[in-house]
């Protein structure tokens, strides 16, 4: 009788310990990958069409654990499996070239339907944020729209992507600072030449006008994230018309590496 109290017991304890370790193994936060993943990826995400079959495979993993660590709120709006997939890339694509790279800054993406204002509230006149990085109590969260998330991947031809450009903001801000600057991944030696190349840009847009997006000239944070976009969206563009910003950003985001970039 007692030998089969104690296997009772040690079979319970097993079972804890499986329990407690399950637990504590999963990731706080997830999504789960959308079944047809490969195939959205090829429908919608440009820059994903251009890579080599390696670099596919390497950022299929990099949408993976992206998701895996990240969960995605509808927020009166439907999460669709090409709406996590959209994040994901628009997540991957800014540091596909970095190796390593982890958004230790963000937890949780809040979808909603249209824009919103600074408040949150979408009833507002105000609704013209088609995307935003939170702080506050909201930080470790970013806000995308659907509408404008759906139009960034949708019109190959344009140079703007709402995901890319906050995405680009959460880089910036992992060295503590939202300035254009992102000290964590630009080689020190170049931090001067690229702020000085940021400011003289906004300069000449508020003289001279620009094919780039005049909401750049706001400052250097939103002028980093603006021109990101238009450098992931139409890198050959950028090359033609801005050579030295091109360069810059090739350093910034390491993508020299690889081959099928432009
Ligand atoms: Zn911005």
């Amino acid at each position: 009788m007692v030998v089969v109290f104690q296997i009772i017991m040690a079979l319970l304890l097993i079972v804890l310990i499986i329990l407690i370790s399950f637990r504590i193994g999963r990731p706080k936060h997830h999504t789960p990958l959308p079944e047809n993943y490969k195939e959205l990826l090829n429908d919608y995400v440009k820059f994903y069409r251009a890579l080599t079959e390696e670099n596919k495979e390497a950022f299929e993993k990099r949408v993976e654990q992206f998701l895996s660590g990240v969960k995605i709120t509808g927020v009166q709006a439907e999460v669709e499996d090409l709406d996590k997939i959209l994040i994901a890339a628009g997540a991957v694509i800014p540091v596909f070239a970095i190796l390593d790279w982890q958004y230790m800054n963000l937890h949780e993406v809040l979808l909603y339907p249209g824009a919103f204002n600074a408040d949150f509230d979408q009833h507002g006149t105000d609704r013209n944020i088609a995307g935003m990085v939170g702080t506050g109590p909201l930080q470790n969260v970013m806000v995308l729209t659907k509408w404008q998330l759906r139009q960034g991947f949708i019109h190959a031809d344009s140079n703007r992507n709402t995901a890319i450009h906050e995405f680009v903001h959460l880089v910036d801000k992992m060295d503590g600072t939202t300035d254009g600057v992102p000290e964590i991944i630009l080689e020190r030696k170049y931090t001067e030449r690229w702020k000085q190349l940021m400011n003289e840009t906004i300069m000449q847009m508020k003289t001279e006008g620009s094919d780039i997006d005049m909401y750049a000239a706001t400052n250097t944070a939103e002028f980093f994230a603006v021109i990101a976009e238009y450098f992931f969206e139409q890198p050959g563009l950028l090359q033609q018309y801005h050579p030295e910003l091109f360069e810059m950003l090739e350093r910034i985001f390491q993508t020299r590496k690889l081959q099928t970039f432009l």
